[in-house]
């Protein structure tokens, strides 16, 4: 298989080896290579006959749907820039990308338009075009419409939004010369912006295909087989390790709408997948549902997770009671998901100091530097600032040159991320720059103390921050939530963790909740833990 430049080109590829493969399998309903082509074909026709031109940029707010495949892949037909928002922002939050990215169409949801996004839409003077989809959820797994693409209603006759599924449908060919590059800005995807306003990483078409063909040629997995999509499409970690990896082996990528673990569960005994890679609370959730068995994860042949620190206990526990070892990986939004993985023919090493599961080593041809403040490398062993630099970098924020030039002085990503490296080259996170905990003039990571945390039988979810203290300065606060039927006590936690940590590292408040807050994406959101309650 030769490496393709651009996302069309893999896909293209794949039609040419397998018309007749189910691209796209989605509960009941699948479309095959070919008719992907076609129906993602007329949306790129339909959006160039709207006045789309090359370099333009298309919102896709949509769950994890075939339209929001056939959306994506329509925009990049027409050589549009995609902007994946989730489908969860509120009206400002559209808004100000919509506004930011100068957005010429919009396609989403015909729920979220009619409830709120006509009148974000209609402030937004760049938004010419709108196409709705009707999107079918979990609650209408048997509604018989999710049989085929076909069955699904023509338009209602709308002043200003199309029907996807109707433009889809129409049969109108793609747009000629607008062929993409290797260099061509394919995503604009906005960060959560934890640090302020969301900025706008530009992942290039060449960016996602490096990543994608890697993780393809790493896994060792059949041509054709199933992928199963468990991280949201519009995150980066889904956009590329599951969909754009998928294409690149024309493989068949399976959809749930969103994350539920039991119709994921089912959805694995369906459709019997050979990958999925998701959030470390994936995991934890489908390993804390009552229906999981060991059989539901007997097909697969890679599992990684990644976005987000992944406890070595949860890894364990999980093999122990399913069979697959979790493969952890490393990466951001700013460099296009993964710079280091976990080889397929080895497991993470422990380090034996902090107890630290490893993040993998960096891809080929890329290079990660431990650094101090001063941008110099700092001994192995030692802790410093993760810098990266490779082909799945991106060139930078979208209209924002200071961010741009701060954040990637030189073309190095400076990740905002400490971490260290053994000397065999295996790379740890520790956490967050910005995440650290200073008691009484000490640093605490919360990753270090949510581990241990995750060891305690009773704990599902563990997350830890730092809280005004009047003698500390800071003080270490954890908050939990249990295993199902689990019992314990707050005292009882925050003593287990003194038994195994200093003394100014172990969480003197513990809380525990029903669920912790977490973002669209399943990265539990210790910001949101840290505001005053
Ligand atoms: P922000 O908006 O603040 O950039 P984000 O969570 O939306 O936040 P992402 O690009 O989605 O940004 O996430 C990247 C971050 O996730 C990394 O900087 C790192 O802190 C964390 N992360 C990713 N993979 C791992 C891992 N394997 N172990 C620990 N942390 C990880």
């Amino acid at each position: 298989v030769h490496p393709a430049e651009t996302m069309v080109h893999a896909f293209r590829a794949a039609v040419g080896r397998s018309p007749d493969h189910t691209a796209l399998a989605y509960f009941d309903g699948r479309l095959t290579y070919r008719e992907t082509d076609e129906l993602s074909d007329s949306v790129a026709g339909h959006l160039a006959a709207e006045g789309l031109e090359r370099g333009d940029r298309v919102a896709i707010m949509l769950q994890n749907t075939p339209h929001f495949v056939l959306a994506l892949f329509g925009a990049w037909k027409a050589g549009a820039t995609v902007v994946p928002l989730n489908p969860m922002y509120k009206s400002g939050e559209v808004g100000h990308v919509l506004k930011d990215a100068e957005v010429s169409a919009l396609i989403c949801s015909d729920r979220a338009w009619e409830s709120y996004l006509r009148a974000t839409a209609e402030a937004a003077p760049s938004v010419r075009t709108v196409v709705t989809a009707c999107e079918l959820d979990l609650q209408s797994a048997d509604d018989p419409r999710v049989l085929g693409f076909e069955r699904l209603p023509a338009p209602g006759a709308d002043d200003w939004a199309s029907d996807l599924v109707a433009v889809a449908r129409r049969g109108l060919a793609a747009p000629g010369g607008r062929e993409l590059t290797a260099a061509d800005t394919a995503l604009i995807s906005y960060t959560s912006g934890t640090s302020g306003t969301p900025k706008g990483a530009m992942n290039s078409q060449g960016n996602i295909m490096v990543n994608a063909e890697r993780q393809r040629a790493g896994h060792h997995i059949g041509e054709g087989s199933a992928y199963f999509a468990l991280a949201p499409l519009f995150h980066i970690t889904g956009m590329v390790c599951q969909l754009a990896t998928c294409v690149a082996n024309a493989g068949t990528l399976v959809l749930s709408y969103r994350f539920e673990a039991g119709v994921v569960l089912e959805a694995f005994a369906r459709h019997r997948p050979a990958y999925t890679v998701g959030p470390s609370t994936a995991f934890m959730a489908l390993a804390a549902h009552p229906g999981a068995t060991r059989e539901h994860f007997t097909s697969f042949q890679v599992i990684s997770s990644g976005g987000a620190p992944l406890p070595p206990a949860l890894v364990e526990r999980f093999r122990e009671d399913f069979g697959p070892y979790i493969r952890n990986g490393y990466g951001l939004t700013e460099c296009t998901a993964p710079c280091a993985s976990v080889p397929p023919e080895h497991e993470a090493p422990v380090d034996p100091v902090s107890a630290t599961l490893s993040v993998g080593v960096p891809g080929p041809d890329t290079l990660v530097r431990i650094i101090d403040e001063k941008g110099d490398d700092v001994p192995f062993g030692e802790h410093g600032e993760i810098a990266v630099r490779g082909p799945q970098v991106v060139s930078g924020y979208w209209n924002l040159p200071e961010a741009t030039e701060a954040t990637f002085p030189d073309g190095e990503l400076r990740t905002g991320d400490i971490g260290f490296m053994d000397t065999a080259g295996w790379l740890y996170v520790v956490d967050r720059k910005k995440d650290m905990i200073n008691a009484s003039g000490f640093k605490v990571w919360p990753r270090e103390v949510e581990d241990v945390l995750y060891t305690h039988p009773a704990v599902r979810e563990a997350a830890v921050v730092g809280v005004p203290d009047a003698y500390r300065g800071e003080t270490v606060r954890a908050y939990v939530s249990l295993r199902p039927g689990a019992g314990t006590e707050p005292g009882e936690l925050s003593a287990y963790c003194r038994e195994r940590l200093a003394a100014y590292k172990y969480p003197r408040e513990v809380e525990i909740l029903a669920e912790l807050p977490k973002t669209a994406s399943g990265k539990i959101l210790r910001r949101e833990l840290r505001s005053p309650r």
